[in-house]
């Protein structure tokens, strides 16, 4: 039964660049309806984590399975059709295409392994898409500047396509790397309480790199440690806290 499998599970996970090891035999799970954060000081690894699960990087060893298949053969588009979306690239903002045009994408990027099938569930996946789209620009508030083009937005409402974005494809998982990097403290709390309304209508499962302890204290179920390319503490907020090895981590870096 796939439900009862852990949603993401990594299992030895390593990365090596030349001789520096990025990521060191990293077993991360991740269930349904979690809110995992990764923290831990600069160069610990936590992109490298990210980036081996979306696949735009091979592992140098381990395995990393997503409702309990291996997806370490695949390419990045296998595993988002298979339910892994990853936000906060302002890479995958198309800029001379409207809001609209921009979530339409996305909700068919999710669907393109299925397409052509036959008649009818094309006309049913196209009516979804467009569902999807209308639910999702709602759900991070741009229905208004649909027709605007992506690159006229204000730089918070570019932030929320991009979290649109990932969410057209309905993910079951979501990826955040560093989500509030180079915001102004007014666009952190947008963002911040976008995710929040987000977690909370959508009961997303997400994954979240973040520096901001206040924010990951807040919007974390658990938080992993990373320190130079391990594990070396798991726990809820509270634990955390008051870990002597996290706080080493960072202070004696
Ligand atoms: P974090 O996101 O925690 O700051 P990274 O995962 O970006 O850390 O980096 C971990 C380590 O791997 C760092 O020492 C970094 O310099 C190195 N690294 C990351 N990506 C590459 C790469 N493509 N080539 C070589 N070294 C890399
Ligand atoms: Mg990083």
């Amino acid at each position: 039964d796939a439900g009862s499998e852990p949603l993401l599970q990594t299992h030895g996970l390593t990365k090596e660049f030349g001789g520096l090891v990025a990521t060191d035999d990293v077993d991360l799970t991740v269930e349904r309806g979690e809110r995992v954060s990764i923290i831990g000081p600069n160069g610990a690894g936590k992109s490298t984590l990210i980036n081996l699960i979306t696949r735009r990087l091979d592992p140098t060893e381990g395995d990393i399975r997503f409702k309990g298949e291996s997806i370490v053969g695949m390419e990045p588009h296998e595993v988002v059709q298979r339910g892994v979306s990853k936000s906060f690239q302002t890479a995958s903002i198309f800029p001379d295409l409207t809001v609209r045009e921009n979530a339409e994408i996305a909700a068919l990027a999710a669907e393109q392994g299925d397409f052509g099938f036959n008649f009818f569930t094309h006309r049913n996946k196209l009516t979804d898409v467009h569902e999807r789209t209308e639910n999702t620009l709602d759900a991070v508030g741009l229905l208004n500047q649909a027709h605007t083009d992506a690159e006229d937005l204000p730089y918070g409402d570019k932030r929320r396509l991009e979290i649109g974005i990932a969410l057209a494809a309905e993910p079951d998982l979501l990826l955040m790397d560093e989500p509030t990097a180079g915001m102004s403290p007014e666009e952190t709390k947008a963002t911040v309480d976008l995710i929040e309304e987000v977690k909370e209508e959508l009961g997303l499962t997400f994954v979240l790199v973040e520096h901001d302890m206040e924010i990951v204290f807040s919007i974390s179920d658990r938080i992993v440690v990373l320190n130079r390319g391990q594990v070396i503490a798991e726990g809820t907020p509270e634990e955390i806290r008051g870990n002597p090895d996290v706080q080493e981590a960072y202070l004696g870096g």
